[in-house]
């Protein structure tokens, strides 16, 4: 407690320093031979007990030894990675030189399982104490492939690239192998970085980044960067530098030099998304964005207060799915992955499932740029694809899984990423747009900096809005319902009635096993509607309706509420006198995509 009023200073608002949130201070100086592509570094830690237990050990990632040879988890999960590594691209992380306290960690000490390197303290580590770990380290850095390495023509990607302390959340220790759904968790820190690069690099960091020293081939760079949780840096000679800013965040881009005419359009979806999740969430708690454009096997990648985008790969086509999105994307992480920082491992839905969510609502007031893609007239909507493609399927895993608890990528991407994502979208049209988005507000910047879980979001979002959202939860978080209401019959007849003409009788089934509250419509010659709403829950429910005009329509949901379900060309049902109307749906786009995709299934 000391220590923390001692050293916590202020940046902008945000306290920052060794104290029981911020349980770990880097020091890094490194130096990169580009002929050989080696990094070598030296490194200091100090790391604060922010358990209430006395510590035995301290943990480390050694990510890039997922790469050292073919028997590693990683590569056993992921076959495209096991022959990249087995034709020689392999990377290593060696440790030499460990002092604790000043004093030799000797090899009886050290114990390394799988990426993981756990080292005996002397002494146990009582709470809220601080150690202070030294040693050097040797990277072997490889032909890009996860995440990172160099890309042949002399341009680098740094990231999960030092010996980084395992985090803890809610005094867990999260030591978690690297697997190959899995990315990445842990504690904010605070990062003093010198960087010996071959003078003709350009370089970008997370951070502030200076040049202290330039010489005929070396230059000595620093970065800094605080409450961060964790540092990755690029540099390479491919690169033109550009620079901008928005809301006082310097934002510096390194873009290849064959992409620099692209420049203007990165730069606005860039300050665009910035922009919108600092209005939405919290403002953005750095001084300094990074950009890099690099592929480094993925198509784009979250680091602190830095991205990388794959450009090439995105593509240069007018269509928002692929360039602007992928920006949009990758920069609303800086929210929850960055500076919320929930648990990757564990729990990989509250990160990407937000950020798919978000990313949708950024590219929807994003007008600058063509809406979605045109086939023959219907405008499909960017992430409709996906979402009736994911839908249409049973749903065999929660989105709340660990990424190590899904089979494969597929299942967990359209878990963590598309039906997370929709799940979000659902629950923001059930309690309504402005309600959710004060929630979601809420939730971030109570938990700026603090590692939240699953319980958090749903207890604060359950908190804001005031209702027990206990069943929705457990059914599309935690369970696997599925969601398809049909209007199956509609029929009606004269009455003899002073006031009305008509009874229209409307037949609705509950297909799947999901239970959402529904508003079921009519629509009448008139153009008039008339709606009552329903809780969901019989299998089959009959309503009765009494017009003075013939109905048209019957529609179960007909104002798109919820896009978990999986079958909306079944919410309308036309009276047989208007049959003909049947592709004239307000909701084309949707049906439309269906249609196509029920031909292909
Ligand atoms: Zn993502």
């Amino acid at each position: 407690m000391i220590s923390a009023l001692l050293i916590a200073v202020s940046l902008a608002g945000i306290t920052v320093g060794l104290s029981s949130d911020l349980p770990v201070s880097y020091k890094l100086d490194i130096r990169l031979d580009t002929l050989n592509h080696k990094l070598y570094g030296e490194q200091t830690v100090r790391f604060q007990n922010p358990t209430s237990e006395s510590l035995e050990r301290i943990v480390f990632h050694l990510y890039p030894n997922a790469f050292s040879d073919t028997n590693s988890v990683f590569c056993g999960e992921d076959n495209k990675v096991k022959a990249d590594v087995a034709s020689g691209n392999t990377s290593r992380l060696d440790l030499s030189d460990i002092y604790i306290n000043g004093r030799t960690v000797d090899s009886a000490m050290v114990e390394i399982k799988g990426t993981l390197m756990y080292v005996t303290l002397r002494n146990k580590l009582p709470p809220g104490r601080e150690i202070e770990i030294d040693l050097k380290f040797e990277l072997t850095i490889p032909r890009a492939m996860v995440r990172f390495g160099h890309n042949g023509r002399g341009d680098y990607l740094l990231s999960h690239w030092y010996p980084i302390l395992c985090g803890y959340q809610k005094g867990e220790l999260i030591d978690r192998e690297y697997y190959a759904n899995s990315e990445f968790f842990s504690n904010f820190g605070s990062y003093d970085v010198i960087m010996r690069l071959p003078s003709d690099l350009i370089v970008g960091s997370t951070g502030s980044l200076n040049q202290i020293e330039s010489e005929d081939t070396l230059s000595i760079w620093h970065a800094a960067a605080d409450t961060v949780i964790d540092f990755a840096f690029a540099c390479g000679k491919n690169f033109e530098s550009f620079r901008s800013d928005t809301l006082g965040i310097t934002i510096n881009y390194l873009l290849n030099k064959e992409n620099k005419e692209l420049f203007e359009r990165i730069d606005n979806i860039t300050k665009y998304s910035l922009s919108f999740c600092s209005e939405r969430l919290f403002p953005y708690p750095y001084d300094n964005f990074t950009l890099v454009d690099f592929d480094c096997g993925s198509a784009g990648l979250e680091l602190p207060g830095m991205i990388a985008i794959a450009v090439d790969n995105a593509g240069r086509g007018k269509s928002i799915s692929s360039l602007d999105a992928l920006i949009a994307h990758e920069t609303v992480h800086e929210w929850f992955y960055g500076a919320i920082a929930s648990n990757e491992i564990d729990e990989p839905w509250l990160d990407e499932g937000l950020t798919t969510y978000f990313t949708s609502k950024i590219i929807d007031n994003y007008l600058d740029v063509q809406p979605g893609i045109s086939i023959f007239g219907y405008k499909i909507e960017y992430n409709d694809i996906s979402r009736i493609f994911t839908l249409s399927r049973e749903i065999s895993y929660p989105i709340d899984l660990a990424s190590y608890d899904y089979p494969g990528w597929f299942e967990y991407e359209s878990a963590v990423y598309t039906r997370a994502g929709m799940t979000i979208e659902c629950l923001e049209k059930a309690v309504g747009d402005s309600v959710f988005s004060g929630a979601l507000k809420d939730y971030a910047r109570k938990f700026r900096f603090k590692h939240p879980d699953t319980g958090d979001f749903e207890k604060t979002i359950s908190a804001y809005i005031d209702s027990d959202l206990s069943e929705f939860y457990s059914q599309f978080i935690s369970g696997t319902a599925r969601v398809d209401y049909a209007v199956t019959s509609m029929l009606y007849s004269k009455i003899d009635d002073d006031e009305r003409t008509y009874m229209v009788e409307v037949m609705i089934r509950r297909i799947h096993d999901g239970i959402l509250p529904q508003t079921i419509s009519i629509g009448l010659e008139n153009g008039a509607t008339v709606d009552t709403v329903w809780d969901g829950r019989s299998r089959v429910a009959s309503f009765e309706f009494y017009t003075d005009s013939r109905p048209l329509y019957a529609a179960i949901d007909g104002y798109y509420t919820y896009p978990l379900d999986s079958k909306i060309s079944n919410n309308r049902l036309y009276h047989e006198s208007h049959s003909g109307r049947l592709i004239s749906f307000d909701w084309d786009s949707i049906f439309f995509v269906e249609f196509l995709l029920s031909l292909l299934l």
